[in-house]
């Protein structure tokens, strides 16, 4: 299994919102990680056929997705961002609906749904009205319904948006569960997210593909630019407007900033150990996390 990315732009009328896109996947789990408009929603529109691309090619072993749109469908899963749910059907209705749209043959896609509901923890409400359903249970029903076809590759687009905690952690441990011998590619702006699941990070940037790597890895770019330094509550402001700041709290002797910086910030600055929340910083320069 082989997912290539090759030199995929987009341009809306004279805006590029994505530039020259390059990567190949392999089965494993993969982050895309990037702010909001970073170009994500595009890039996975793209990579499953319902948005045609300005130039470049997606391949899947080694041939055009193109060349047989229906050959490729077949082995996707996909869980859009604006993914809408019927509230008067029941879970089960759903899926079976969904099959149905798949052209999944009805007595199997019975077993199936029972099967993929139990696997998700929605057995129990399986007959139940999905406007009755958590945000948690309604992602969860997203995922099986991507999953009716045992698809090769799984893409999810913002999967944990308005998650809690709990179902957060829920929802990473059955990727981990699904993802054996798949590639599986979630898009989020969510660090912890990718940071616990992602076997690899893709960093989209302003249409651009930023950086890939291992967590450890793409850490280890900001080396040295991470610094702790303690200052009095009226420098506050000052230093607020010149760093980019990752955590602010209070010490016995003033104002703990932890500040992602190439130069020194003051004398009193000390080293310390960067995380890839401060990769994220660094690169979306302090813009809003959720
Ligand atoms: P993300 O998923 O990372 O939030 P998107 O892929 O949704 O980003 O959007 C990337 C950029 O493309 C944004 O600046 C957005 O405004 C722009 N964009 C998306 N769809 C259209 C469209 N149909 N016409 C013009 N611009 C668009």
């Amino acid at each position: 299994m082989l997912l290539e990315i090759e030199n995929i732009s987009k341009k809306y009328d004279d805006t590029v919102v994505l530039h020259d896109i390059s990567f190949c996947l392999k089965p494993g789990v993969y982050g895309l990680l990037g702010s909001n408009g970073s170009g994500k929603t595009t890039l996975f529109r793209i990579i499953c056929g319902v948005l045609k691309q300005s130039a470049g090619t997606v391949k899947y072993n080694h041939d055009d997705i193109q060349t047989n749109p229906d050959a490729f469908r077949s082995v996707l899963g996909f869980l859009p961002q604006d993914f809408s749910y019927y509230p008067n059907f029941t879970g089960m209705k759903f899926m079976l609906y969904i099959a149905a749209l798949k052209g999944i043959n009805k007595n199997f896609a019975k077993k199936r749904c029972v099967e993929l509901l139990k696997l998700v923890g929605l057995d129990d409400v399986k007959n139940k009205k999905i406007k009755k359903y958590s945000g948690g249970m309604k992602q969860r029903l997203g995922i099986a319904q991507a999953m009716i076809n045992d698809p090769e590759i799984l893409i999810l687009d913002e999967p944990t948006v308005g998650l809690d905690p709990k179902e957060r952690v829920r929802f990473r441990n059955l990727i981990s569960s699904f993802s054996e011998n798949k590639i599986v590619i979630l898009s989020t702006h969510i660090v912890s997210d990718v940071e616990y699941i992602a076997d690899e990070i893709l960093v989209l940037n302003q249409g651009k593909l930023e950086n890939r790597g291992v967590s450890s890895e793409l850490v280890s770019t900001i080396q040295g630019y991470v610094w702790e330094v303690i200052v009095e509550p009226v420098k506050l402001d000052e230093m607020l407007a010149k760093y980019i700041i990752s955590n602010q709290k209070h010490g016995e002797k003033g104002i703990v900033l932890r500040i992602i910086s190439k130069e020194k910030p003051t004398d009193n600055a000390r080293h310390v150990q960067p995380t890839l929340e401060d990769l994220y910083l660094y690169y979306f320069r302090g813009e809003a996390e959720q």
